[in-house]
């Protein structure tokens, strides 16, 4: 059953975020054993969601850009990074649906939370090292 948007939104302000001094959060909190998947531009990283998440992954630019400021290449590869992560997302076993979002805009960093709530029945996590080497098949490297 789909969640409410309130739900959702309750859901993505109340995801956990590492602690950060006084910095860029998204510069400053990536951390490398958390590193999914990344390239030359991207790094897709997994956080401690709420428990009945199959999946909370954070897709950030590796350089200090905001949303709108992305040139034509770089919104190129989110577009088709977006849609090729949501397409493995939801192919999983472990997940029902994937919701994208923006949320911290005011922070300034590009980065876009995937939420996948988990498939009826199932209260297991999604795989990350399967998603991490599906997504690499585009270019790229798994880390997971
Ligand atoms: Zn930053």
């Amino acid at each position: 059953m789909p969640e409410s948007a309130e739900e959702v939104w309750a859901r993505i302000v109340g995801a956990k975020r590492l602690a950060f001094d006084g910095q860029c959060p998204e510069c400053a909190r990536v951390v490398p054993e958390r590193i999914v998947w990344e390239d030359e531009y991207w790094i897709l990283s997994y956080t401690d969601g709420p428990a009945d998440m199959a999946a909370a992954l954070l897709l950030q630019t590796r350089d200090h850009t905001r949303v709108g400021q992305l040139d034509d290449e770089l919104a190129s590869q989110f577009g088709r990074i977006s849609n090729r992560l949501v397409r493995i997302i939801e192919n999983l076993p472990e997940a029902a649906y994937v919701d994208v979002s923006r949320y911290g805009a005011h922070r300034g960093h590009f980065h876009v939370w995937y939420f996948a709530p988990h498939a009826d029945g199932v209260t297991t996590p999604a795989d990350l090292r399967t998603i991490a080497t599906k997504l690499a098949n585009w270019g790229g490297d798994a880390r997971a």
